[in-house]
């Protein structure tokens, strides 16, 4: 039976908090259970290329749909179970599930990037790019068209190792984009080394690019992407007006509230119908 606390109805699993540990054999069952239970699912927020007006990928993020508590988001959830060894099958899971949906679509013609956030414990799993290539066998997913994403630490971590795990899951086919790009310590000089394909830029910085050094390190992003020969996606993109700034700065992949909040299956085939090839972007 999950924890209650009171106040609420149900204890919300916080990294830092001070019971999470003693509760960590809970939290981990409740999260085995759901897993058992299939009660998580993907949700897909859509990214348009503003440049030809093109839905051309989705990111696939992952709901907990609670029999009690309803759809609870992973900021609730991934960070306790990122501490445990429960993130391994979750993000199993994601990966199956994400690629098995990117070839369901794309059998229907929908052809779409499917881009999948990696954790840093999966990223540092010695069976990764063996259970990579695993399902993209199994679902026959095409790899040209699954992206992961990680986060600048862990690309920044272990220097040797990432670049031999990232050479190793683009020699499947799969293509790599560093999140939220610039909340991290990136060494530049590392970063030209990496063997990766994408940033994305950070809702931190385009929510706020109103504020000039926002702007100044976007703008840098920009400059970086393009000298390095990586793509850009900018995220978090809520108002026309920064649709318009990112634009006119360079950067055409975007996804954000203004565009597409992260939808159901169903809402994203509606989407599709839209938005798809000779669609507009909303
Ligand atoms: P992220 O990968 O940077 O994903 C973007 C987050 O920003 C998503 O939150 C998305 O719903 C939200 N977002 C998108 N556009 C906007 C916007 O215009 N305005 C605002 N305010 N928010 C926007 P979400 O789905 O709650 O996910 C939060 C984080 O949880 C993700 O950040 C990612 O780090 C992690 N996460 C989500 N799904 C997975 C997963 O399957 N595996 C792993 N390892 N991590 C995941
Ligand atoms: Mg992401
Ligand atoms: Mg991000
Ligand atoms: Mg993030």
């Amino acid at each position: 039976e999950s924890k209650r606390n009171g106040k609420n109805q149900f204890t919300i699993y916080e990294k830092g908090m001070e019971q999470v540990s003693a509760d960590q054999l809970v939290i981990e069952n409740d999260l085995r259970r759901a897993l058992e239970k299939n009660e998580f699912v993907l949700h897909y927020q859509p990214q348009f290329n503003t440049l030809n007006q093109q839905l051309y990928g989705v990111e696939a993020l992952i709901r907990w749909q609670h029999p009690r508590l309803g759809l609870v988001a992973p900021g609730q959830f991934m960070a306790v179970a990122e501490e445990s060894s429960i993130i391994l099958p979750i993000g199993e899971w994601v990966v199956r599930e994400a690629c098995r949906q990117g070839k369901t679509w794309h059998d229907k013609g929908m052809i779409v990037t499917m881009s999948v956030n990696l954790s840093p414990k999966q990223f540092q799993s010695p069976c990764l790019v063996e259970l990579l290539s695993e399902i993209l066998e199994e679902t026959q997913f095409d790899p040209n068209y699954l992206v992961l994403e990680i986060t600048e630490a862990v690309a920044m971590n272990h220097i040797e190792k990432t670049i031999d795990t990232l050479t190793q899951i683009r020699s499947l086919g799969v293509q790599i984009s560093i999140d939220d790009f610039g909340t991290g310590h990136s060494s530049l000089a590392y970063l030209a080394k990496l063997p990766i394909d994408a940033l994305k830029i950070p809702r931190e910085f385009v929510n706020e690019l109103g504020v000039e050094t926002n702007k100044a390190i976007v703008h840098t992003i920009i400059t970086l992407a393009s000298n390095l020969k990586l793509g850009l996606v900018a995220e978090g993109v809520e108002t026309t007006s920064q649709k318009n700034l990112l634009q006119t700065m360079g950067c055409y992949k975007m996804q954000g509230y203004l565009l597409g909040k992260p939808a159901t299956v169903e809402e994203l085939e509606n989407e599709w119908a839209v938005c798809g090839p000779r669609g507009q972007v909303p």
